[in-house]
Parts: structure tokens; C-alpha cells; sequence
């Protein structure tokens, strides 16, 4: 595996896999990986790209400084991660090559409330920078093929109205939640939980499935108030759990009226903030 720090020697190397031919898939992190982040590198493989992972943390989609100066930088555990799934380049840049002084990399997008919504209401600014790193960085990479996870769905959700409105030319291709053997969905962020704190964090994907089991007898407002007071337990702090249309992330009141709904929940636990979602319905 290569592993480049700076634009320009990005830029080169991939020059001479597109002229190879080669498709190149693009998986973007901000490090700490785990097996979630290399089921998207392997899924990138399976389906032939010449593989580029990404290791930045961004500091512009943090609203939260403590959150940033805490959140865990491991960069030589990272590389050797990538190499067990035969990541082709880790592309590690520092925060200059992303966003040089001479270059405007703001974005002025209308994200039609989807970024306004749940994550948006409890982390204002949040998209805006995902939005502008996601945008900085596919402009350098210029992938044939984007690798999300469905763990942020809100994000991903976003960042498939920005290659629409920009009309890029990436497709976007999102991948399932691999959890813990408690269901808990896995994070770079379950690191900071206690022994403790990672067992009972099993509660949330447990809400999830639960209010999941009660769609066919109660309404969405019923279930999203059962959920909150099932997370209400000591040393959790649930933010929202919100039954929402998986296109618009607007509130759903009426299952039957919608083709696509998801569940998302954001819970702290301790101090450790994490997020899930399940997917209850997807006709489309
Ligand atoms: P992050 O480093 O947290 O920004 O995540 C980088 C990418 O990995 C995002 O597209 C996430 O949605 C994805 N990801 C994070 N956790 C998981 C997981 N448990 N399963 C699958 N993908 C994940």
C-alpha cells in the first residue's frame, strides 16, 4: 500500500491507474478504523476499484472542540489495518493540502432541510463542514465510485443531493451497519466507553429493533415516545429518536403514506455521543 500525505503526489499516482485503465474507488475516514471502515474498503475491492481510503479528521465538522481534541488519531494502527484488506493508497493529508489559504473551498448548496434536521438541530454546522470536506476531497481523488456507510445516513443522504446538485460524477454506493456482537453499531468513538458502557450501549440498536417490531400497531409518534423513555436510563442521555421518510429525513406521521422510512437515533452515553438508524421501509 502507498500512502501519500500531499495532493499533487495523489494527483500523479492516480493519473497512471486511470490511464491503466482502472476504476478507482474512494472510502473516505477520519481514522481510528475499524472492521465497518475496511467492510467498505473490501466492498470497493470486491467490486474491482483501484482502492483510495482517506484518513483526516476533519475540524470543520466539528462543532464541538473537546470532541475534536478527543477524538482518537491512530495512524500507523490505521496503515496496517489497510494493508490486511489490501488498500491500494492511504491518502493522509494535513489540514493545509485540504484546505490551502490560496483556495475558496466553502460550498453554497441548498441541502433542502436535510441538514437542518435531527444530527443538524443537536450539531449546528456539522454538515456544512462534512459537506465542504466531502466536496474538497472528491475533487482531488475524482473517484469513479464512493464508498458510504449507512451508519450516518443523514450524511449519506446529504452528500447524494450534493453529487446531484453538482452534478459529479461519482456514484455513490452505500453499505450496510457492521455491529458488535451486541448489535452495538460499531464506532471509532466505542473506544472512549467504558466495559460497562459498551454492554449497555447494546440498548440502542435493542430500541431500534423494538420500535421496528411495533410499526403494524403503532403510529410513529407512539413509538418514537417509547423509544425515548426505553433510552432514558441512567448514564444514557437520548437526543432524539425520530421515525423519518429515508429521502427527505422529514417526519413521518402516517407509515402507509411513505415508500422509504428509517428510524434514527443520536444517545449519549456517558460522554460519548453515537448514532444508528434502521431502516424500516424501502420501496423504492
Ligand atoms: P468515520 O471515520 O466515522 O467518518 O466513518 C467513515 C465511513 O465509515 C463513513 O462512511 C461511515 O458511515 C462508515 N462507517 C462508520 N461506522 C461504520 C459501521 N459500523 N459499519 C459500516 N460503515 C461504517
Amino acid at each position: 500500500m502507498e500512502i501519500i500525505t500531499t495532493v499533487k503526489q495523489l494527483n500523479n499516482f492516480l493519473e497512471n491507474v486511470r490511464q491503466n485503465g482502472q476504476n478507482i474507488g474512494f472510502v473516505p475516514t477520519m481514522g481510528a478504523l475499524h472492521q465497518g471502515h475496511l467492510s467498505l474498503i473490501k466492498k470497493a475491492k470486491t467490486n474491482k476499484n483501484f482502492v483510495v481510503c482517506s484518513i483526516f479528521v476533519n475540524p470543520t465538522q466539528f462543532n464541538n472542540k473537546t470532541d475534536l481534541a478527543k477524538y482518537p488519531r491512530t495512524l500507523d494502527i490505521d496503515a496496517r489495518l489497510l494493508e490486511t484488506v489490501k488498500c491500494d493508497v492511504l491518502f493522509a493529508p494535513s489540514i493545509n493540502e485540504v484546505y490551502p489559504k490560496n483556495l475558496n473551498t466553502s460550498l453554497d448548496i441548498n441541502f433542502n432541510g436535510l441538514d437542518t434536521t435531527m444530527e443538524g438541530e443537536f450539531r449546528p454546522g456539522h454538515f456544512e463542514g462534512m459537506a465542504q470536506v466531502v466536496k474538497r476531497l472528491l475533487d482531488i481523488v475524482k473517484p469513479d465510485n464512493l464508498y458510504m456507510g449507512q451508519k450516518d445516513f443523514q450524511q449519506f443522504t446529504i452528500v447524494a443531493h450534493m453529487i446531484k446538485k453538482l452534478k459529479i460524477k461519482t456514484k455513490l454506493v452505500v453499505c450496510k451497519i457492521l455491529r458488535e456482537t451486541n448489535g452495538l453499531a460499531m464506532s471509532s468513538r466505542n473506544e472512549r466507553l467504558t466495559k460497562d458502557q459498551r454492554n449497555k450501549a447494546s440498548l440502542i440498536y435493542k430500541t431500534l429493533k423494538s420500535a421496528f417490531g411495533k410499526r403494524n400497531k403503532l403510529s410513529p409518534k407512539e413509538i418514537e415516545a417509547k423509544a425515548m423513555a426505553t433510552l432514558a436510563e441512567p448514564d444514557f442521555k437520548p437526543e432524539y429518536f425520530r421515525i423519518v421518510d429515508g429521502t427527505t429525513l422529514k417526519p413521518v406521521r402516517d407509515f402507509s403514506k411513505h415508500k422509504y422510512v428509517v428510524a434514527c437515533v443520536a444517545c449519549w452515553v456517558g460522554d460519548v455521543r453515537l448514532i444508528d438508524n434502521k431502516i424500516f421501509k424501502n420501496e423504492i
